[in-house]
């Protein structure tokens, strides 16, 4: 059995100015055939899962046919273009052609991407895929961040999503997509799937799987498994794509019973729906946010983790900035995207030196106002770590370049090449900072964070400044919205 793999994916901020061009797209990297498949040194992933059902099969070849990275811009790309997207997909559809017999392709898409010109990439993917490969197989497996309607479901034979976020399960994922592939190459499986959508668009910071309320969602999605359904996938969706497909989805997977795949899909639709308002609430303000931290740790409920949620660039320096001004002591800035300061610091500076810089601010006016800081270089260079956090746990990890600014009273400023998040206390120690003695960590992160940060901290505090990822998504100015979503729609006159 041959089966063709295929991994295309981005998550595009389509509010966010960085236009992802086929020149980005090359310099993120891209890698082609038996290279594509190659995972050593990067932790688990969906084609660890395919290779896991594939070696005990043992008569299973997996077909490498095109890996590509997200493209090199310093924060959240932007829309990609239509060359981009036909290039690439050329180059798939040039490939598969090559490939000699095959019996099913796998596809690890993410399912937010959005392109100039084509309103829903991933089928449209899929769609001259089957071109090529004619009636064999196609099962897709999407990031929890997928935005896709009834246009998927139609164009493949399995979906399926993770259901976990921070991201831990994208190894499990693929081996479901992959054992139900054999299982329909053998003719022992036949893929049955439903779809819903219950109308809702949420922002990424309420949509973690472990907490309420998605935990809620995904215990439900278990529940029917074990009635039976091979697999029942909920994406909440990523806000920040302005297309028509925005919002949750719900994709069920069946072994030939139709029924069940509808009553199932249904019942999901109707329990995220019946949960729309604790998925869209509001979160705090920059200054009252810093304002509520402080007063939590001069109560002794630390170390307290911020999460700058809604920086989608990296070159925000709303908190940043309450952080100085408040007079807050003993934290850790863990990002400031400014190449430029970066480049400066490693011409004329070394470890040691003081130095007064100003930084952030300067990609998007809604990222705030440069930030001048004073303070002696701790960190200036590489760091490479091996992850032990539990995301991509094992896998050998490097920043090319980094600098951290010692600015007096146990406070660090952390300035980085492009939006830069840490999945755990490791890249800090890397470059040298004592974690432990911090009170407040400030990250740029929604969710993911927390899988190694709430093991850490007393309080995990998400802070909504603007930015290009906000909790309150009618601050955005969206042109493609459904009509109907809940609850920012025309419908909801929001
Ligand atoms: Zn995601």
């Amino acid at each position: 059995m041959r089966i063709a793999v295929v991994s295309y994916s981005h998550e595009t901020c389509t509010f966010c100015p960085e236009i992802g061009t086929l020149e980005l797209w090359e310099k993120g990297g891209i890698k082609y055939g038996d290279e594509s498949i190659v995972t050593k040194g990067e932790g688990k992933g969906y084609i660890t899962g395919y290779k896991e059902v594939a070696e005990a099969e043992g008569d299973v070849e997996l077909v490498g046919i095109i890996r590509t990275s997200w493209p090199a811009t310093t924060g959240y790309g932007s829309w990609n273009t239509t060359e981009s997207f036909d290039v690439i997909s050329g180059r798939i559809m040039d490939r598969l052609a090559d490939a000699g017999e095959l019996d099913g392709v796998l596809l690890a898409l993410h399912g937010a991407m959005a392109v100039t010109g084509i309103p829903r990439p991933e089928p449209e993917l899929a769609r001259r895929v089957r071109k090529v490969v004619g009636n064999i197989p196609i099962m897709v497996t999407l990031d929890l961040h997928a935005n896709e309607d009834i246009e998927l479901a139609n164009a493949v034979d399995g979906v399926f999503i993770l259901k976990t976020y921070p991201h831990l399960d994208s190894h499990e994922t693929g081996v479901i997509a992959a054992r139900c592939m054999v299982e329909t190459v053998r003719g022992r499986f036949n893929p049955t799937m439903a779809h819903r959508r219950p109308g809702i668009v949420c922002a990424s910071v309420f949509q973690a799987s472990e907490y309420h309320p998605m935990k809620t969602v995904y215990d439900r999605c278990r529940e029917w498994e074990a009635k039976g359904i091979y697999c029942a996938s909920v994406a909440p969706g990523y806000a920040y794509s302005d297309v028509p497909d925005v919002g949750v989805s719900v994709f069920v997977v069946s072994d030939g019973d139709r029924a069940l795949a509808e009553e199932a899909a249904q019942d999901l639709s109707d329990l995220v729906w019946s949960l729309r308002e604790d998925l869209t609430r509001g979160l705090p303000k920059a200054e009252e946010g810093v304002a509520a931290v402080i007063e939590m740790v001069g109560k002794g409920e630390k170390p307290v983790v911020i999460a700058y949620h809604d920086d989608r660039l990296g070159d925000g320096t709303h908190i940043l900035k309450e952080l100085i001004d408040q007079g807050a002591k003993n934290w850790c800035s863990t990002g400031i995207a400014d190449p430029k300061t970066l480049e400066r610091l490693k011409e004329k500076n070394k470890v040691g030196d003081m130095v007064k810089a100003t930084i952030g601010g300067w990609l998007h006016e809604i990222s705030g106002e440069p930030v001048t800081i004073i303070g002696r270089i701790e960190h200036l260079g590489p760091a490479e770590w091996v992850e032990t956090g539990p995301m991509r746990r094992g896998a050998e990890q490097k920043i090319d370049f980094i600098a951290s600014l010692d600015i007096g009273e146990n406070r660090h400023v952390i300035i980085t090449e492009r939006l830069y998040a840490p999945m755990s206390a490791d890249p800090l120690k890397a470059i040298g900072i004592d974690v432990d003695s911090l009170d407040i960590v400030e990250i740029k992160s929604r969710v993911h964070h927390k899988a190694y940060w709430d093991t850490w901290s007393a309080v995990d505090y998400p802070i909504d400044p603007p930015g290009l990822g906000p909790a309150d998504l009618s601050t955005l100015d969206y042109e493609n919205l459904p009509w109907g979503i809940y609850p920012i729609g025309e419908k909801w006159d929001k």
